[in-house]
């Protein structure tokens, strides 16, 4: 009877906890960490007074790096330029494919066409079942549109699903307080699921650059108030990265870690083609990462989702459209 109950208790917890030690990769693990408006000197700035350590360490670490060669907004004058805009940037993000194919002009998402190119968490999920896929987000489109349109018969495809939205009659001043309960969810997350795919996004830095939740604040590294909400978010990835290590199985693990944002910004705005909006940055940590090409080749925004698909050993199907990638 013991035995029996003790089966069960094993067995409830698998079911609870998604994939165990070996995980539907093999203990290859993602964690993908998205800074909404985090302009690319804003951060390098907030790197160099002290005020985002967690970032600095994990890009300076051994098979870690900083690149500023990531670009936003598509290529300038062909069919894959979008605006620097986060309906867009995060589709891209997410899907692996320019406007021109994903649809999405701006933060409508009228036209998006994510049954054709959909969230790559989905297509984790079409070709392992039982890889455990986890989204905490407080920007509540990135799962009602962007996870959301990409089910198939509306079937919900992320394992763990948590959003919070930020209260736009408060003007956004509640934003920190929401990412803290994104960095709740994801922490509990870390310590007692196994998750094969994590991606965590926060909000404030972009409320903050467009004056939002401080009328002083700007993009730009010279504003403090913006670069003290990307230290915030800073303290809130380093929680995350250590959650990752503290896990049991750390050893046994393999996590690819990528951190970065859909756009910079200028003055309170974004959406344009200034080097400020396009020209971002990626902080990357895996054993298995394109170093020299990530640090000395312009890359797109688009080519998270084959480093995810790469590390994990998910092949794209031909029917998903990827885009064209350099061997
Ligand atoms: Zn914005």
């Amino acid at each position: 009877m013991k035995r029996f109950l003790l089966f069960l208790l094993i067995t409830v917890q698998l079911h609870a906890h998604g994939q165990g030690k070996y995980g539907a990769f093999h203990g290859k693990r993602v964690l993908f960490i998205g800074i909404d408006g985090c302009r690319a000197d804003a951060l390098l700035a907030a790197m160099e007074r002290g005020l985002a350590p967690q970032m600095k360490m994990l890009s300076e670490s051994d098979d870690g790096l900083l690149t500023r060669k990531f670009y936003a907004g598509g290529e300038m004058g062909k069919p894959t330029h979008q605006p620097t805009v986060s309906g867009p940037g995060w589709t891209s993000l997410l899907t692996g494919v320019w406007m021109d194919k994903h649809g999405v002009k701006d933060n409508g998402f009228i036209g998006g066409r994510y049954q054709t190119f959909a969230h790559f968490m989905f297509r984790i999920k079409e070709v392992k079942p039982d890889a455990w896929c986890a989204s905490f987000a407080d920007w509540p489109p990135i799962h009602t549109k962007i996870a959301d349109l990409s089910r198939l018969n509306d079937k919900e495809f992320l394992d763990e699903k948590f959003t919070a939205t930020p209260d736009a009659s408060r003007h956004y001043i509640d934003n920190p307080e929401k990412d803290i309960e994104v960095r709740d969810e994801a922490l509990k997350s870390l310590r007692s699921c196994n998750a094969d795919a994590m991606f965590v996004y926060f909000g404030q830095v972009d409320e903050f650059g467009h004056g939002a939740t401080d009328s002083r604040a700007s993009f730009s590294p010279d504003s403090t108030l913006y670069v003290n909400a990307i230290s915030h978010v800073d303290s809130h990835v380093g929680e995350l990265l250590r959650a990752m290590r503290a896990r049991k199985k750390f050893a046994e693990e393999d996590w690819l870690v990528l951190i970065t944002t859909d756009h910079g910004g200028r003055g309170n705005g974004h959406g344009g083609d200034s080097d400020e909006e396009r020209k971002i940055w990626l902080i990357a940590h895996g054993k298995d990462l394109p170093r020299e090409r990530l640090l000395n080749e312009p890359t797109p925004q688009t080519a998270i989702v084959p480093m995810i698909y790469k590390h994990l050993g998910v092949t794209p199907k031909a029917e998903w459209n990827p885009e064209p990638q350099k061997p």
